[in-house]
């Protein structure tokens, strides 16, 4: 899944303090998250946890799941790295 970013996401990420080059990458003239080995490159792992980096200033598309503090991306981590973390 890509996560596609509008003007506003840029601005809000550039707030938290990102400059584009660490997070944008253009995918068929759309501007989205890098992933690195197919993962958001704000996704982070702490104690067998994954958080999002950026929580507070995270794209709209992200902030689309409301009152938890993770994404289908970082489900998908959990579930498919548990046995590497
Ligand atoms: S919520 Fe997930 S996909 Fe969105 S920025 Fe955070 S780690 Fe990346």
């Amino acid at each position: 899944m890509l996560v596609k970013l509008g003007r506003k996401d840029i601005e809000r990420i550039r707030q938290a303090g990102f400059i584009d080059d660490y997070f944008v990458d253009e995918k068929n003239m759309m501007p989205c998250l890098k992933r690195i080995n197919g993962y958001c490159i704000f996704l982070d792992i702490k104690e067998g946890k994954a958080h999002c980096r950026i929580y507070p200033f995270r794209p709209r598309r992200c902030a689309g799941y409301p009152g938890k503090d993770t994404c289908d991306l970082i489900r998908h981590y959990v579930v498919n790295s548990r046995n590497d973390v």
